[in-house]
């Protein structure tokens, strides 16, 4: 019965998964069946309606791989239902293949305007409207795979993203719970601050000296824009190493206390005994002997260090002995940098 079949073959040597979904829209009861037999033979899913409202309702339900389109219908025409199609966000990208009787009045060019992507005049040759359908399926399924793969990778693209955020919030709670320094590996402010607080309650109650020794490094700013920021970073690295090994009580901590500052705790400690260390602080750098030529006061590194000690009271809070310290530091600077000063 289907000479054809063989020739058609060519299309059909695929998987059945390549084939088409097809929904036909015709108002007449004969040419629905003439198709749907036809193209369910060659192995396609084929559904009919017998109107342009049922069609667009069965697309709706149900979206086709492609729709082959009667032009004269009643109610709604071919043009119209295909107009239909292209203004429904579900149904638009549907290629709409017309078919038009011989004896009919079909405006091409209209059926192009309207979004048709094809047609074919009855009678047809059952090769031709294959060889058609065909034609649009492949070109839909490279659409829908191109459109895949956008998909895809936005994605991957805000995947990405999510991951990459929530790195950094893990970094920022990690550095929150850190007691160290990311850059200089010794103990950071926080470690500072909470320490400070148990020996300044702790010296408050057994009524001790506890000694603070705030330490800045002289023209920084010049060594940065002298050797640039990353050997200021190896600088201050290093710098930070040798001055936290100086204090050698357990009970003593030395911390960054913020860019090329840091300072140290010493527990129990009047100043004249928190002055030798400071002064050994200050050798270690110079013992370094790490050049800096813009320097204003040497041609190596140099520190300016203020010292201070106290037995705290119970009135005073613990800022008094960082005013104190930080007062001699700033004297220490003021009076020309690369040296120790004490508050008393
Ligand atoms: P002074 O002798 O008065 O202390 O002069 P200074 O230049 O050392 O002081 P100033 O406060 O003007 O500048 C401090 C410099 O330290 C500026 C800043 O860029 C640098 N600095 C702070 N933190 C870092 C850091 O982590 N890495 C580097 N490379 N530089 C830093
Ligand atoms: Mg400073
Ligand atoms: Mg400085």
């Amino acid at each position: 019965m289907y000479k054809f079949m063989s020739e058609l073959s060519v299309y059909f040597d695929r998987p059945s998964e390549t084939k088409g979904n097809i929904l036909l829209i015709d108002d007449l009861p004969g040419n629905l069946k003439l198709l749907t037999d036809l193209l369910s033979q060659l192995g396609y899913v084929v559904r009919s309606a017998i109107s342009g409202a049922r069609g667009i309702k069965s697309a709706k339900s149900k979206c086709p791989d492609i729709v082959l389109l009667d032009i004269s219908m009643p109610e709604m025409n071919g043009y119209q239902v295909c107009e239909a199609f292209k203004n429904d966000d579900d149904l638009c990208n549907i290629p709409i293949l017309f078919i038009s009787a011989l004896d009919e009045t079909f405006d091409k060019l209209k059926a192009f305007q309207v979004g048709g992507v094809d047609y074919v005049i009855k009678p047809f040759q059952i090769e031709e409207v294959v060889a058609r359908i065909e034609a649009h399926l492949t070109i839909q399924k490279q659409r829908k795979a191109l459109q895949n793969e956008v998909f895809k990778r936005k994605q991957t693209e805000i995947e990405l993203q999510q991951i990459n955020d929530q790195l950094q919030e893990a970094n920022r709670k990690l550095e929150l719970l850190s007691n160290v320094d990311g850059l200089t590996q010794i103990a950071n402010r926080r470690r500072f601050n909470d320490y400070f607080l148990i020996e300044w309650q702790h010296h408050q109650r057994e009524q001790k000296p506890l000694a603070l020794i705030l330490i800045d490094i002289d023209y920084f700013k010049l060594y940065n824009d002298t050797y640039g920021h990353q050997s200021g970073d190896d600088c201050l690295i290093q710098a930070a190493q040798v001055i936290a090994k100086v204090p050698q009580r357990t009970i003593d901590l030395v911390a960054r206390y913020g860019g090329e500052e840091f300072a140290a705790i010493l527990p129990n400690i009047s100043i004249e005994d928190a002055l030798p260390v400071a002064k050994s602080i200050k050798q270690a750098i110079a013992n370094l002997a790490i050049p800096h030529q813009s320097s204003l006061v040497s041609d190596h590194l140099t520190l300016s260090i203020g010292v201070a000690s106290l037995i705290p009271t119970t009135e005073q809070s613990m800022e008094i002995l960082i005013a104190h310290a930080d007062e001699a530091l700033y004297i220490a600077k003021k009076q020309g940098r690369n040296q120790v000063s004490a508050y008393r």
